[in-house]
């Protein structure tokens, strides 16, 4: 229960969740739930998987932090991992995805200001989200994250998401511009995916104006859409990524990777934070990034995406409410025609943890864990749930 001892900023929050385990969590009240979001895309190993919670233990009972003036082979050997499966140069680490993408920015701006720019300028996406701090909600495109900040720091151009041509109209009319920031995927605006070359359009443009291309892979990072990056299905390189959500499995980590010319912008003293990269945190990610390869997760993530993609289609190709279901791997959004936030309450009923993003997206960002059993299981639950609704809505 929410108390006054705590900001309101999050509404009222129902459900008391204790325990998990695997691709389940259980409430205070002992009821299990099958959890097809993974608190946000974080616990992609599914909760308290042995590999995590073993690096875990091992590191609190060895040294949970030493800070940044010192050395941290934990924090080397993730770097080295990170670097060598996204072809990036190096790595610096946060403890969240809004601070992963304050270092992509302020690579951005360093880029400009040695370049002679007074006021650089980042293009940034309609519909994007980019994280809570004054510099990513000012990258964000959704005004309600805005509503009530003023002032908001300048050096951002919005243009909308999947549409190269608006990004060359303002090419001509700005000649400040250092670098475009974007998602692979729109997750919080609503599972949106772009152009099957959208990526590869993006890249070459930004090769062509001498631009740094800055993917934020926070949400669709590590294996999520069935590659570790979701760049990597287009086939292309970014100058700048960043990631977090699923690294750590739970275990609060963010990281800024960067490549080429973008890699040797930060000097001594550039940039920094006390607990970023720190030994338990490390040790975490390299679990994690082990065991999505050890148990060839990253694999599975596609296949099973494949199988809950065309199995609610099927399920729900009579619905008339339902406008698109769209996705990438275990990324998958189902768009209705109206608003459907009861959703999450008449799920949960069901024993079953999913959310809504953009007001009428339903969003599922199950564990790549996910058994056969339990990916039926959510296909015809969640048919079920929609077409329940779409019945009551009429
Ligand atoms: C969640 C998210 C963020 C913000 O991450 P925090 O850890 O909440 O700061 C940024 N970008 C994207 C794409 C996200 O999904």
């Amino acid at each position: 229960m929410a108390t006054p001892t705590l900001m309101q900023n999050y509404g009222e929050r129902t459900l008391t969740l204790v325990r998990g385990e695997g691709n389940y969590v259980w409430d205070d009240q002992g009821r299990r739930y099958l959890d097809a979001i993974s608190g946000i895309a974080v616990c992609g190993l599914g909760h308290c998987h042995p590999r995590v919670t073993e690096a875990v233990q091992d590191q609190a009972n060895t040294l949970l932090h030493v800070s940044n003036l010192y050395n941290i082979p934990a924090q080397q050997q993730l770097a080295d991992k990170l670097v060598y499966t996204s072809a990036m140069d190096n790595v610096f680490f946060s403890n969240s995805g809004a601070e992963a993408n304050e270092a992509a920015i302020k690579l951005a701006r360093k880029l400009g200001n040695e370049r002679g720019l007074a006021t650089p300028q980042i293009v940034v996406m309609e519909g994007a989200f980019h994280g809570r701090t004054l510099a990513t909600l000012t990258a964000t495109g959704n005004e309600k994250v805005q509503e009530g900040f003023a002032p908001l720091p300048g050096g951002f151009l919005r243009v909308p998401f999947n549409d190269i041509a608006a990004i060359e109209q303002l090419a001509e009319k700005h000649d400040n511009i250092v670098a475009v920031l974007a998602e692979p995927i729109l997750g919080e605006g609503g599972i949106r995916i772009p152009d099957m070359d959208y990526l590869k359009k993006l890249r070459a443009l930004c090769d062509k104006q001498n631009w740094l291309l800055m993917l934020d892979e926070i949400q669709t990072g590590i294996g999520r859409t069935g590659k570790m990056f979701a760049y990597q299905h287009a086939g292309i390189v970014p100058d700048v990524l960043t990631i977090a959500k699923g690294l750590g499995n739970g275990i609060p980590i963010g990281a800024c990777l960067s490549r080429g010319i973008a890699a040797h912008l930060f000097t001594a003293g550039s940039h920094g934070s006390t607990f970023g990269g720190n030994p338990l945190a490390c040790r975490a990610g390299l679990a994690v990034v082990e065991t999505l390869e050890s148990e060839w997760l990253i694999e599975r993530a596609e296949k099973l995406g494949d199988r809950l993609l065309r199995g609610l289609q099927i399920q729900l190709s009579e619905c008339d409410a339902v406008t698109e279901i769209r996705g990438l791997g275990l990324m998958i959004g189902i768009e209705l025609n109206q608003p459907c936030v009861e959703l999450v309450a008449q799920a949960r009923n069901r024993g079953l943890l999913i959310n809504v993003t953009a007001g009428n997206v339903v969003r599922l960002l199950p564990p790549l864990t996910l058994t056969d059993t339990e990916c039926q299981q959510l296909t015809g639950d969640i048919s079920t749930l929609i077409q329940q609704f779409a019945l009551q809505a009429v």
